[in-house]
């Protein structure tokens, strides 16, 4: 009883905190990039960085021409790093790259992983090297429309500054939060997690601005 009352006020919670972000904000568009390859690859090189300097380097393939699977499987580490210096750890973020692409091959491209349920892609994506919950999480639904929550450093300050969590809970006990209470959409869960770095930017920052915050 007590957990069914814990779930609803944390769905009422979590609704709310969706309708008034998206009735301030309106829709963000997520994620900036033109293809799945281009997506993952963002994913992976944002880690510990700041997206401008990941749209450096994704520039640098791009002007390479290396922002296909033909192109750029075939690269090793050491090829890799010079051009994706921009987005910093580059020799450990190419190592990550290059150990994503060789499964992403294995497994017959993009149109392979298509026929994988999403707990087996998901336990794969976490089996490759350097990827964590986030960049899992963040490849399942922005690469391949999978219905799977993001949570990020944001989504546990803003959830933890209104007051629905603790903020030190488990990845995954923040994921399970937001899929058990609300509906299972690849669409809602893309634009709750975009408009939740939009407020994290605006408004919920380090020094919080909560005059103007749509939460206040
Ligand atoms: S900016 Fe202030 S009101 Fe808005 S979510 Fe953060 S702490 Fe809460």
């Amino acid at each position: 009883m007590r957990g069914n009352r814990k779930r609803s006020s944390n769905s009422a919670g979590l609704t709310d905190i969706h309708r008034r972000l998206f009735g301030a904000f309106g829709p963000q568009h997520w994620w900036p990039g033109d293809t799945q390859l281009e997506i993952a690859v963002g994913a992976i090189l944002t880690q510990n960085t700041a997206w401008s300097n990941v749209e450096k380097a994704i520039a640098v393939l791009k002007s390479h021409r290396l922002l296909t699977l033909e192109r750029l499987t075939p690269l090793s580490p050491t090829e890799i790093a010079p051009l994706i210096r921009s987005a910093g750890f580059y020799n450990i973020k190419a190592a990550r790259l290059a150990a994503f692409l060789g499964w992403l091959k294995s497994t017959g491209g993009f149109a392979g992983l298509r026929r994988i349920p999403t707990a087996e892609l998901r336990a794969q994506l976490l089996a490759c090297h350097g990827i964590g919950p986030e960049t899992a999480d963040s490849i399942l639904l922005y690469a391949l429309s999978r219905p799977v929550f993001v949570v990020d450093t944001y989504t546990r300050r803003i959830l933890s500054r209104y007051g629905l969590i603790v903020g030190d809970e488990h990845y995954d006990t923040l994921r399970a939060m937001f899929e058990s209470t609300l509906p299972r959409s690849t669409r809602l869960y893309n634009e709750y997690h975009a408009l939740l770095v939009r407020l994290a930017k605006t408004n919920c920052r380090s020094q919080p601005s909560c005059d103007s915050c749509p939460l206040a």
